[in-house]
């Protein structure tokens, strides 16, 4: 039995029974909610590991189930959106959502998301905070944040200032999607339009210096018209995008 515990809120019954069976079939337990009130409740009753959050909820919008819920917890939350314009994913997001499902999705995709937020929850309550640590290690890629240089198999990588602000910030996020309006406001200090054509460039230089390890798969993913997200090495082969 996985001692994961998964809130579920999901005001449309099969939907909210997929995700409940195939939690269940998979060794989670878990909890429901069929609205935003009951969602806030369970949070603070039972603490779940992760919640998986519809945005359309009957009582009140998901954004403010995220906003209420990060006044006191990081928990990652996985936001389940109906709609297919990108706005109100990246809204979840900037609120501290940590990733984002569109309906319809797959088993293999729910399933998928959750190891990434499993990994990304030891991260979060290892001893060594990737926010504290001065040394970050990701697979072949290591940085050292006190002497301020990363390395790729031990070979020190040729970044520029930008592109080193831009890989600390990703690492220090493992696993959590981040949009270009925050992206672009920690590394430039604001969030016009012009800068998010930049990080694109320097995204793409960063990503040809880090390139990949033995696997295909990139560390960092491109979600387009969302932002970007570190992976960690040992999920990168299991993520469906
Ligand atoms: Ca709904």
């Amino acid at each position: 039995m996985n001692k994961f515990r998964i809130l579920i809120v999901e005001d449309d019954p099969p939907i909210r029974n997929l995700i409940a069976t195939t939690l269940k079939t998979n060794g989670y337990k878990y909890l429901l909610a069929k609205n935003g009130e009951e969602a806030l409740r369970q949070a603070s009753t039972y603490g779940p590991d992760v919640i998986f959050l519809d945005l359309g909820l009957p009582d009140m919008d998901g954004i403010r189930v995220i906003d209420q819920i990060r006044e006191w917890s990081n928990m990652p939350i996985i936001v389940i959106s109906a709609r297919s314009e990108d706005d109100d994913k990246i809204e979840a997001l900037d609120a501290g959502a940590d990733d984002y499902l569109t309906k319809p999705f797959s088993v293999e995709e729910l399933l998928a998301r959750l190891r990434v937020m499993q990994r990304r929850l030891s991260l979060l309550r290892s001893d060594k905070d990737p926010n504290e640590s001065p040394i970050y290690i990701n697979g072949v890629l290591k940085i050292d944040l006190a002497a301020g240089c990363a390395y790729k198999n031990d070979e020190e990588l040729k970044l520029t200032p930008i592109e080193y602000k831009l890989l600390c910030l990703l690492a220090k996020n493992t696993g959590k999607v981040l949009t270009h309006k925050f992206i672009t406001q920690k590394i430039w200090g604001s969030a016009w339009d012009g800068n998010v054509a930049s990080l694109r460039v320097f995204m793409a230089s960063l990503r040809k210096k880090i390139g990949n390890d033995n696997s295909s798969t990139p560390y960092i993913q491109t979600h387009v018209g969302i932002g970007y997200r570190m992976l960690k090495a040992d999920e990168k082969e299991n993520t469906v995008k």
